[in-house]
């Protein structure tokens, strides 16, 4: 009687041992056979150069790699939300995945525009290096967990310029009261050196200017500013862009979502996003100084070098603003140490290799 009890007892553990296994096996199989319909929204006009095809092609090529089982409808801004909604859609479901900038998203979460880029910051190169090797990525989806969402970077536009801007900037003084489109802490700066900082979603800019309701404005760089025509509506374009020396853009996906995928299509989905990010780098690189020429040789556009005494203020705000966005979550303090322990170390190095090498090459 005990015998047989025993045995029904191993018997039962096995058949329950095999169900289990069985409906795991099931369960993998049902997902690799899945096909996932997604939406992508982002904060860019549609097919916008770079900036809105990078989404584009991550789509495709994920499509591609998964063989049709992970397909991401993309949608320009305004499409389904607007640019500046784009991280409640995601963080909420309504949206699969988001592609954008953190630093948009400054007044839920001020402490991720450590993500996008800080003022007198880190380059592409050294946000890469951070990101990725510096414990960067890390800190960052533990951020986003609490907004249910998962970042991956997914472009950077490498140094952009300071900016459009429709009479000379000969002093601080040419600021005051001045209105500009400039997103993120170059905005706060902005704003703290006596002008006032506007968030314009990128497709609204040319209006905004040639309507007056701004004076000047930060976009990207030349690539960019030209597919715009910003250099129909304002007459000086600035440098250096202080306010963003390699602004890392970003990939969401909201948590639920990511973590319905079977293992191969989160694998997918992440190195197709870093291929973005690698690529619109390339691209920027490629292009911009082509923009360049065409801007000033066929628009007669005046390229201009901000002067001494405005950089050393942007700088010393930039030190300011910057360290006020640190609050007492510990999180937000491990970012801020994460961020200057590796920039101190960047610096040091890229002063004797990046730097010194191209000062020698000189022009
Ligand atoms: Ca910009």
């Amino acid at each position: 009687m005990l015998y047989r009890f025993f045995c029904l007892s191993v018997l039962s553990v096995l058949i329950a041992g095999c169900a289990e296994e069985a409906a795991k096996n099931t369960d993998q199989v049902d997902k690799t056979q899945t096909v996932y319909n997604w939406r992508m929204v982002t904060t860019w006009p549609k097919n916008f150069p770079g900036l809105g095809v990078a989404p584009e092609t991550l789509a495709t090529r994920v499509a591609k790699m998964s063989k049709g089982r992970l397909n991401i409808k993309v949608y320009g801004a305004g499409e389904v939300v607007p640019a500046m909604e784009v991280f409640e859609a995601v963080s909420q479901g309504s949206a699969q995945m988001g592609h954008g900038a953190a630093y948009y998203w400054k007044g839920k979460v001020p402490i991720a525009q450590f993500f996008t880029a800080i003022p007198f910051g880190l380059t592409a190169q050294e946000m890469n290096g951070w990101l990725l090797y510096g414990g960067g990525l890390d800190l960052w989806r533990e951020l986003y967990a609490r907004f249910n969402l998962v970042p991956i970077p997914g472009g950077n536009t490498g140094v952009q310029m300071a900016g459009w801007f429709n009479k000379e900037i000969n002093s601080l003084e040419d600021i005051q009261g001045m209105k500009m489109r400039i997103p993120g802490l170059g905005g706060e700066v902005f704003d703290r050196a006596g002008g006032e900082p506007i968030q314009t979603p990128g497709g609204e800019i040319f209006t905004s200017l040639q309507t007056g309701v701004i004076d000047a404005a930060e976009w990207v760089g030349p690539y960019n500013d030209l597919a715009f025509g910003l250099h129909q509506v304002a007459k000086y374009y600035y440098y250096p862009g202080w306010q963003e020396p390699g602004p890392t853009l970003e990939v969401i996906v909201n948590k639920e979502a990511y973590d319905s995928l079977p293992e191969d299509l989160q694998e997918i989905l992440t190195v197709a996003s870093l291929a973005s990010n690698l690529d619109m780098l390339a691209e920027y690189t490629a292009r911009n100084n082509a923009a360049l020429v065409e801007l000033v040789e066929q628009h007669g556009v005046e390229v201009r070098r901000l002067p001494d005494d405005v950089i050393e203020e942007f700088k010393r705000l930039s030190l300011e603003v910057t360290e006020e966005i640190i609050d007492d979550d510990p999180l937000s303090q491990r970012i801020y140490k994460s961020y200057k322990a590796y920039y101190e170390g960047v610096v040091d190095f890229h002063e004797i290799s990046e730097k010194a090498y191209i000062n020698t090459r000189g022009n």
